[in-house]
């Protein structure tokens, strides 16, 4: 029946990177159902532009203004008719426009806020990856999504997992008949290293994820735990669930992507293999089912399915975002710009692993913590962290 209609028009934020690669693998596989309309990098402007040679789209961004030209030549020179942008501000428009029904909102960090908003505003299906922009004003982006009619289906593997649990009732997102959600954790690459151990740990170690195939800075995050952090606040506002309830599990098979259990005992969870494309077609297909070109699971074949605590002594970027999460207002913006620096630093090779906690810490310590009533609010307190941060990165 969907085939009869208008392909849906997608734009993916966050192309080239590896969520965005995911979802083009999968779009390529419903022509009829589905249109890339725009595509959108940071500064990769040659992988852009091959990206639009396979997918012609109407609309090619790159947010870095001073690639402009490059790219403009870059299409006319791959005979493209594809119309080239450039910069932030066009992104925000192009998110809101005519030209997608449907943002794959898979930009790394805080700079994937201002377009996910407008696409908010705007009353569009989001397919929301990037976790930082709920981490920094989640109140505030669901706020817009309701206003403006958008729909937010979560991308990251555990909140797909729970979206499609909760569905299975009228529970739904009140959390009435919630008892509590169960986010899984891989445990990332340092799992069961102890904080001496994790001293001398490089940027290549701790990008090279046991389970996962995903970007730099993720990958960083998984190592340290805080990308669990930053999912447990991320939980907290998607399905307007209390901290108390929503408890983090380390599950190293990846299998097993996250449970909720409700007030009748039952638990729930969504099991399969660990590739993003199963949850990119959830958040196409919605509420149909669409193949997404991954294997169904094997039980036999994996053998077993393990549980354990996290361990918090030697991974205190969970416990930071717990508190960040518990002070409210500004806190978790600092929280989330502080780490962003910090992983940068790190993965530039400037600090060492350890020193990632310690500076969010710092950050959140150091800076007062306002209510984020405002966006300008969150955005002065994502500013004073990242200062802060850099600062202190620079004078160590
Ligand atoms: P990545 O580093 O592979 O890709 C990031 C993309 O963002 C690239 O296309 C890059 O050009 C673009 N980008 C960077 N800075 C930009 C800017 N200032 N303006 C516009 N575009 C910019 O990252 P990824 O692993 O694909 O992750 C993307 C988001 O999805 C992150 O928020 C991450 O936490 C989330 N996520 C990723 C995975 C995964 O499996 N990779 C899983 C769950 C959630
Ligand atoms: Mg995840």
């Amino acid at each position: 029946m969907h085939s009869l209609s208008a392909p849906r028009q997608v734009a993916v934020f966050g192309a080239t990177g590896s969520v965005g690669a995911s979802a083009l693998d999968v779009i390529a596989r419903h022509p009829d159902r589905y249109r890339v309309s725009v595509l959108a990098a940071g500064r990769q402007v040659q992988a852009l532009v091959a990206l639009c040679l396979a997918h012609r789209p109407a609309h090619a961004v790159i947010a870095d203004p001073a690639l402009y030209g490059a790219l403009r030549d870059g299409l006319r020179e791959a005979g493209l008719d594809t119309q080239p942008h450039a910069g932030a501000a066009a992104l925000d428009e192009l998110a809101a426009s005519a030209a997608c029904d449907t943002l794959v909102a898979a930009i790394v960090g805080a700079a994937g806020l201002s377009s996910t908003l407008a696409a908010a505003a705007a009353g569009k299906r989001i397919l929301l990856a990037n976790k930082e922009s709920l981490v920094l004003a989640g109140e505030l982006l669901m706020r817009q999504a309701s206003l403006g009619g958008a729909e937010i289906i979560p991308i990251d593997s555990e909140h797909s997992a729970i979206f499609q649990c909760l569905r299975s009732c009228d529970a739904s997102f009140d959390g009435a008949g919630v008892r509590r959600i169960l986010l899984t954790a891989s445990g990332g690459p340092f799992r069961g290293r102890s904080r001496a151990q994790l001293e001398q740990v490089t940027p290549a170690q701790a990008v090279a994820h046991p389970k996962w195939s995903m970007g730099p800075k993720i990958s960083v995050d998984s190592a340290t735990l805080m990308n669990k952090g930053l999912e447990v606040i991320e939980a907290h506002h998607l399905f307007g669930l209390p901290g108390e309830r929503i408890e983090v599990l380390v599950h190293p098979q990846s299998l097993v992507h996250s449970l909720v259990e409700f007030v009748d005992g039952s638990t729930l969870a969504q099991l399969g293999l660990p590739d993003m494309r199963t949850t990119l077609a959830v958040g196409l297909g919605w509420p149909q089912r669409i193949d997404a070109g991954v294997a169904g699971l094997d039980l036999l074949a994996q053998g077993r399915l393990d549980f354990e605590p996290p361990d918090r002594d030697a991974f205190p970027c969970l416990g930071l975002a717990w508190q960040a999460m518990a002070a409210g207002g500004t806190a978790p913006a600092i929280l989330n710009a502080a780490n962003e620096v910090a992983v940068s630093a790190f993965l530039q090779g400037q600090i060492a692993f350890l020193a990632i906690p310690a500076l969010v810490a710092n950050a959140l310590s150091t800076l007062s913590v306002d209510s984020a009533d405002t966006l300008e609010v969150l955005l002065t307190a994502d500013q004073r962290a990242r200062q802060l941060t850099q600062d202190a990165i620079d004078h160590a």
